[in-house]
């Protein structure tokens, strides 16, 4: 399978000189089983450029189907969403997958981004044929031969992470989240950072301890985990509340789950591209140093892998 990455920022999309190497674009990355439709996993606004490139297939007369995966709701995973051009071509059939609220069905979710005074087009108004699936942590599901899993991350009103197994290679999409210390991220906003390493109490510890032996189970040998990587430790230290994680926790997660490959995701808005330079210089020097067998690298606008069988 080819794994194409659309969009690698967080938050915000940061165009500019500065950015230019890494992309401005938020996320969204494609992963695509030999012979088979588009997986989109996030909707960032690097999902436009995506859609320009399907409409020069079978997209452009109405014939091509994608399966778009929503990790969490937030702006920078589905802002690019309404200027994903299969939309406006009827014939298309574009599916999203998205964890299933409480409150609201995820259609209405995503109805609401779409409504006046926010943009002028309605979802209703959209040509193609648009279904929502919602998922539940857990859930295992098959599309188009290739097996899709699902796991719980700790990030303010929670998000999801997602493998993808096909072409005898699996990849794994780890955005966002907090490491599993310090704080539980659920339903709430919260005010005041915690104090990295104060004791958790129980039914919290075990929580996310449990949350992270999930993650670290569906990470199992994979080929490739993309990770939140947003934060360097000291700007972890200062807001552990905000649900991103440092490389640190990434290379962690790599060496319990075996993965042949792990790839600095999610970069915050403020990343230069020389300073993403230097964060990729310094875990690699370090993985290398400690003997990891896995790979480091850092996501960029435009970097294309290959895992397993492919033409
Ligand atoms: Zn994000
Ligand atoms: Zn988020």
């Amino acid at each position: 399978m080819k794994v194409r990455f659309w969009g690698v920022r967080g938050s915000i999309p940061v165009p500019g000189r500065q950015t230019n190497r890494y992309g401005g674009n938020t996320s969204c990355v494609e992963v695509r089983p030999r012979g088979q439709w588009p997986m989109i996993i996030d909707a960032g606004t690097g999902i436009r450029r995506l859609g320009k490139f399907l409409m020069e297939s079978a997209f452009c007369n109405g014939s091509g189907t994608a399966y778009i995966l929503i990790s969490h709701t937030h702006w920078d995973h589905i802002q690019g969403l309404p200027f994903f051009s299969p939309f406006y071509t009827s014939g298309n059939r574009v599916h999203v997958f998205a964890r299933q609220r409480e409150d609201t069905h995820l259609q209405a979710v995503f109805a609401s981004q779409t409504e006046d005074p926010y943009f002028p087009v309605p979802l209703s108004s959209l040509r193609a044929d648009i279904q929502f699936h919602e998922l539940v942590e857990g859930t295992r599901f098959s599309i188009d031969g290739a097996q899709v899993a699902c796991t719980r991350l700790n990030h303010p009103w929670i998000a999801m992470a997602y493998r993808i197994d096909a072409d005898h290679a699996a990849v794994v999409y780890c955005s966002d989240t907090a490491p599993f210390a310090d704080v539980l991220l659920e339903h709430e906003f919260i005010k005041t950072p915690p104090q990295p390493g104060s004791p958790l109490p129980q039914a919290v510890a075990d929580k996310l301890a449990q949350m992270r032996e999930g993650l670290v189970t569906m990470c199992s040998g994979a080929d490739l985990l993309i990770y939140d990587t947003q934060f360097t430790a000291d700007e972890y230290r200062q807001r552990p509340h905000w649900g991103h994680s440092t490389p640190d926790d990434a290379i962690a997660i790599a060496r319990e789950a075996g993965v042949k490959a792990v790839c600095l995701y999610h970069h915050a808005p403020m990343r230069t591209d020389e300073q993403q330079d230097a964060i990729l210089a310094y875990y690699r020097d370090l993985c290398r140093r400690a003997g990891d067998p896995f790979e480091v690298i850092a996501a960029y606008e435009g970097l294309e892998l290959v895992l397993g069988e492919d033409e």
